[in-house]
């Protein structure tokens, strides 16, 4: 019955893929700069918002950076480079952004209510016919989805860290989204050089879920004296062909947003998820990883290992 309902309201066609000319960015950080980036090699027009204020100029000149990089590296041509900057317009209002659009990706901080009072701006300004998807690591999407007038047409999309280098998309259905929405995003992803596989709506989806697991185990053989952070880093990168060990990656994507995410998961799947009192401790202490200076391992400001 909810399938049909979402059906009847969405009275206007999804674009196809090869329709799928203009996609707004909403959000300019460490994700929406990347998924601008790649949406505009693609070959797409790009509108992209941030609400504060300067933050889409400087997602702009991360993505010059970028491309200056792979030009350095023979992996982009200049041609391409100028090509994909010139496809980006920074735009200063979200409802201008999403106005014609045909896909709206969402790249705000993890705050469930945030995300929800994004969606239901981006619902008013956007056409009835546009793709809506949100970059959530673990939000439950169907919260999210709920928030605009035509749930069917909203899904998960989670991009990875570097968006414009790692290969993984999960494209999340929740239970309301249309068949029709889920397969545009897989294509879209596709498209955008991904590979995607697609996950129902349950916590931590697939890669968050998994990925923790035996990030909180690793934290958990620190604090027992099992081995060295080092020694367990390099179990999973030697033993396992990891390119990276669980307590690396850790320091690299934040021991708070990694807390964050164990909390979340603690309560919505049970207690495998309870973080250890060492991610707790660290956070407390300041101790955020990468970004902070010191994690797991100490970090210099231009972001190498140095102990
Ligand atoms: P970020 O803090 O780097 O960027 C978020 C941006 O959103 C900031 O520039 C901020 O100014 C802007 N913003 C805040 N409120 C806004 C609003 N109301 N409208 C428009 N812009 C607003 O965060 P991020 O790491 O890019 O994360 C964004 C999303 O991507 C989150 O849902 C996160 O869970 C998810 N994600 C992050 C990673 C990662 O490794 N960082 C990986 C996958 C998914």
């Amino acid at each position: 019955m909810r399938g049909e309902a979402f059906a009847y309201v969405r009275a206007v066609m999804l674009p196809t893929l090869s329709n799928l000319r203009t996609i707004a960015v909403i959000g300019a950080g460490t994700m929406g700069h990347g998924i601008a980036q790649i949406a505009a090699a693609m070959g797409a027009d790009v509108r992209l918002y941030d609400a504060v204020a300067g933050a889409a100029r400087a997602g702009l000149e991360r993505i010059g950076k970028n491309l200056a990089k792979g030009v350095e590296l023979g992996k982009v041509t200049a041609a391409d480079r100028d090509a994909t900057l010139a496809r980006i317009q920074v735009i200063d209002a979200l409802a201008a952004a999403c106005a014609g659009a045909d896909c709206v990706i969402e790249a705000v901080p993890e705050r469930i209510e945030l995300k929800r009072e994004t969606f239901a701006a981006i619902d008013r300004a956007a056409p009835p016919h546009a793709l809506l998807a949100t970059n959530t690591s673990s939000l439950p999407i169907a919260t999210i989805a709920a928030a605009v007038r035509d749930g069917g047409r909203v899904v998960g999309m989670h991009f990875f860290n570097p968006v414009h280098v790692m290969k993984l998309v999960e494209v999340v259905r929740h239970s309301g989204a249309s068949a029709d929405a889920v397969a545009l995003a897989v294509g879209l992803a596709e498209r955008l050089g991904k590979t995607p596989i697609t996950v129902s709506d349950s916590p931590g989806f697939a890669s968050s879920r998994l990925g923790l697991v035996i990030g909180l185990e690793a934290m958990r053989m620190v604090e027992q004296g099992v081995a060295s952070p080092a020694d367990i880093d390099t179990a999973m990168r030697l033993g396992y062909g990891h390119p990276m060990g669980p307590l690396e990656l850790t320091d690299l994507v934040g021991l708070d947003i990694r807390l964050g995410i164990a909390d979340y998961l603690a309560g919505a799947i049970g207690p495998a998820f309870q973080p250890p009192q060492l991610l707790r401790d660290k956070v407390a202490a300041g101790k955020l990883g990468k970004k902070s200076g010191e994690g797991f391992y100490r970090w210099s400001p231009d972001g190498k290992r140095i102990g």
